[in-house]
Parts: structure tokens; C-alpha cells; sequence
């Protein structure tokens, strides 16, 4: 058993390298893909890594002048770059603006890969008592049903374009599987929606070769989350004596994931609740 496993993965490994130096065009060679929320963050790492690997990459985000600096940022970082890089304005919580967008993709022959990354986390969201209905239904209808438009105008792409495979990434969070005693309930409830949104979809969409994975980030260093907590040592503290590495992740970790969820290496992960956390949800207590 041993030797022949051994055996079979030298040949996965030399089929890898092989194709890799023969074809020399990166792991999503020839790829559409769409970022929502590629402003900044995860998104903007996501781009950059789609970007060495060959893809086209469409960024989108409300914000315009985020955008703006993002797409010098991606042409920086990715300077040999052979896709396609180009932005648009969308805010995901309008139907009309995500179809737009994915629309737009009908002349790059259609979207392989959709990263609905876009969320907020707002400074007034609290818990049950405290959280105002504005802020609730603004948080769901930007992280579900931003989401929701994101899977379904993917989907209504992949089929215009007799697709056969296509992967739908969502960005949900670690808050969607553990309770926080540091309570923002309506971020928390719109995660734990996109959890199980895409479970159902990836069962759904199974046979047609579309599959649909969430990511799951730790706390980390972005903005969203450092500009909320800022000098405020005792809030970071609370939150850092968590992690089993002592750290918050980094962006690009989580890009790193998104990269092998779009790619063909996962072709059989589906339905996952991706977690990319430091063992973060795994501890019990944590090394002094
Ligand atoms: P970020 O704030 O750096 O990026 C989020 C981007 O989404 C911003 O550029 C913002 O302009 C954009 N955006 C906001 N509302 C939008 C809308 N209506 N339409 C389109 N774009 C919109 O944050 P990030 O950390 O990179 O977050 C990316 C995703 O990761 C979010 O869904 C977030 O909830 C999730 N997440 C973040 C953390 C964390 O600690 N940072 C942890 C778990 C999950």
C-alpha cells in the first residue's frame, strides 16, 4: 500500500508540475471571474492571487474611489498578470447591479467563478435590546441577499453559457458556527443565513457541475474589523486571547483559500463550511 500510494502521488505531483510548466498560464487560466467587495480586504487579495493564476477578474464594490485604488493596488501586485483586469460599481444589495455586472461578463463567453465577498459589520449593530431594526435590515440585505443575487445571477450566467462547472464562493464567518459573547446580532444571523444558503445551493446545483463553497474568516486584520475596534486595547484583547496562534489572520490567508476553492483542484469540495481560522474554533483554552 504504501509504495503504491506513494507511487500514485509522485505521478499526481510530476502530472502537476508538468502541466503547469507546459501550459505556464497559472491555475485559473482562461477563468472569468467576479469579486464583490474587491475593494479592499479579502477582495483585493483575492484579486491579486486571481490575477497571478490567469484569470479575468471583474472587481465590484460600492465604493468607488476603494475600487480605484484597489485596481492600482492588483496592477502592482500582479504585474505579469495575462487576464483581463477591469471594476464596476455595484452595491450587492440591488438585484439590478448585480445582473448588471454579471451581464457585463456575457463578452469575456460568460462567469466561471463568483466570489460573493461584499459585507458589512456596522458600528451600531448590538445585541438583541440595543440593535435598531434599520441596522438589522440593512446588514441582511447587503450580506444575504447580496449573496442571494450574487448565486443566482452566477448560476443564470453559467447555464446561458452551457457551462459544466462553475464555482460560487460566499464569504460567510466563524460567527456563523461559534457565539460571541461580543454581541452583533445581525451580522451574526445574516453569516449564519449564508452558511446555509450555501449548503442548499451546493446540494441544488450538484448535477450541473456548479458548486458552491463558504468561506469562513477568523477576526482579522482589515478594516472592516480594525477600524471598528481601533485603539481600544481591551476590546482587541478580548478577542485576541482566542486564537491559538495568539494573532488575527491576515486577508491574504484567506485569499489563499479562495484561490483553491475557485480552482479545478477542488472539484470534489462542495457544500463546505470552508473554515480558515487558526484553529480558532477548535480551542478550548489557548497556550499562555
Ligand atoms: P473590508 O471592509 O475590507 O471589505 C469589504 C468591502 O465590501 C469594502 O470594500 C466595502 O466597500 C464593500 N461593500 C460594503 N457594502 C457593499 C455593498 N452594498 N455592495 C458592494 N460592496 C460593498 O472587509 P473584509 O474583511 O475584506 O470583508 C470581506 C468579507 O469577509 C465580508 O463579508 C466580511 O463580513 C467577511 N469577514 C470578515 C472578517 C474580518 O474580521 N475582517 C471576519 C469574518 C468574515
Amino acid at each position: 500500500w504504501e509504495s503504491s500510494s506513494e507511487d500514485a502521488w509522485a505521478f499526481v505531483v510530476v502530472g502537476c508540475l508538468h502541466n503547469e510548466a507546459s501550459e505556464g498560464r497559472g491555475r485559473l487560466a482562461g477563468k472569468n471571474a467576479i469579486i464583490t467587495g474587491a475593494g479592499g480586504g479579502i477582495g483585493l487579495e483575492t484579486t491579486i492571487l486571481f490575477l497571478r493564476e490567469g484569470a479575468n477578474v471583474l472587481m465590484t464594490d460600492i465604493s468607488e474611489p476603494a475600487l480605484e485604488k484597489a485596481l492600482a493596488k492588483a496592477k502592482e501586485k500582479a504585474p505579469n498578470a495575462t487576464g483581463k483586469v477591469e471594476t464596476a460599481k455595484v452595491d450587492v444589495s440591488k438585484e439590478a447591479d448585480v445582473q448588471g455586472v454579471v451581464e457585463k461578463l456575457d463578452a469575456w463567453g460568460g462567469v466561471d467563478v463568483m466570489f460573493n465577498n461584499a459585507g458589512i459589520m456596522h458600528a451600531d449593530d448590538a445585541d438583541a435590546i440595543d440593535t435598531p431594526e434599520k441596522i438589522w435590515d440593512l446588514t441582511q440585505n447587503i450580506n444575504v441577499k447580496g449573496v442571494w443575487f450574487g448565486s443566482k445571477h452566477a448560476v443564470l450566467s453559467l447555464r446561458k453559457h452551457k457551462k459544466t462547472k462553475g464555482s460560487i464562493i460566499n464569504t460567510a464567518s466563524v460567527v456563523a458556527l461559534v457565539g460571541a459573547a461580543t454581541p452583533q446580532l445581525a451580522y451574526t444571523a445574516s453569516k449564519g443565513a449564508v452558511l446555509a444558503m450555501t449548503r442548499e445551493l451546493a446540494v441544488v446545483h450538484a448535477r450541473e457541475g456548479f458548486r458552491f463553497n463558504a468561506l469562513c474568516p477568523a477576526p482579522l486584520n482589515t478594516p472592516l474589523l480594525q477600524d471598528w475596534l481601533g485603539d481600544d486595547q481591551a476590546k482587541r484583547q478580548r478577542r485576541e486571547i482566542h486564537f491559538p496562534t495568539g494573532r488575527f489572520g491576515e486577508a491574504i490567508e484567506q485569499a489563499q483559500a479562495v484561490l483553491f476553492l475557485a480552482s479545478d483542484e477542488a472539484s470534489f469540495v462542495n457544500g463546505s463550511d470552508f473554515v480558515v481560522d487558526g484553529g480558532m474554533t477548535k480551542a478550548y483554552v489557548t497556550p499562555e
